[in-house]
């Protein structure tokens, strides 16, 4: 079995972006990966040569009641099924209600977390991103998934803890 990488965190804050930049042109999706549903679509990647399977999450109405609770769920069956967590956040938004309910599953799941503050697409937002150290994961990764800026220190550090 490859290790498992799960990438978890409220609708919309760039977590599909991240996967398919992580993916490339190599994208293809794994079938049998237990605790994988509908919700989550996993996919086979690699970095630097080391394979690992990708777990995507998602699926939620964001305008449905109690989507806080719903997604701190997921992020719970994500963290149990995963090796290590990529928690994505928009930093150009900063912490949520919902991110702050991801926070604390993930802290409580014990599991290896990176924290991604997404969409720190120029120096401003890299420096706003420092705000998310308030959600006791430790140092924020600034990236930007839709241009590729940082991702490579992000999945150097993924492998460190995988
Ligand atoms: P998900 O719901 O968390 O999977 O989010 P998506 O990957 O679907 O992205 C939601 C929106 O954010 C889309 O319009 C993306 O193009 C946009 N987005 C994702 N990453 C970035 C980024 O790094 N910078 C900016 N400016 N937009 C991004
Ligand atoms: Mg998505």
């Amino acid at each position: 079995r490859l290790p498992v990488v799960a990438v978890v965190g409220r609708p919309n804050v760039g977590k599909s972006t991240l996967v398919n930049r992580i993916l490339g042109r190599r994208a293809a999706v794994v079938e049998d990966v237990p605790g994988v549903t509908r919700d989550r679509v996993a996919y086979e990647a690699s970095w630097q040569g080391r394979r690992f399977t990708l777990v995507d999450t998602g699926g939620w109405d964001p305008d449905a009641t109690g989507m806080a609770l719903r997604i701190a769920e997921q992020a719970q069956v994500a963290a149990e099924l995963a090796d290590v967590v990529l928690f994505v956040v928009d930093a150009t938004v900063g912490v949520t209600d919902a991110d702050e309910a991801v926070g604390s599953v993930l802290r409580r799941s014990g599991k290896p977390v990176l924290l991604v503050a997404n969409k720190a697409d120029n120096q401003q937002v890299e420096l706003e991103a420092t705000a998310l150290w308030s959600l006791g994961l430790g140092e924020p990764y600034p990236i930007s998934a839709l241009h590729g800026r940082g991702t490579g220190d992000l999945l150097d550090a993924m492998l460190d803890a995988l």
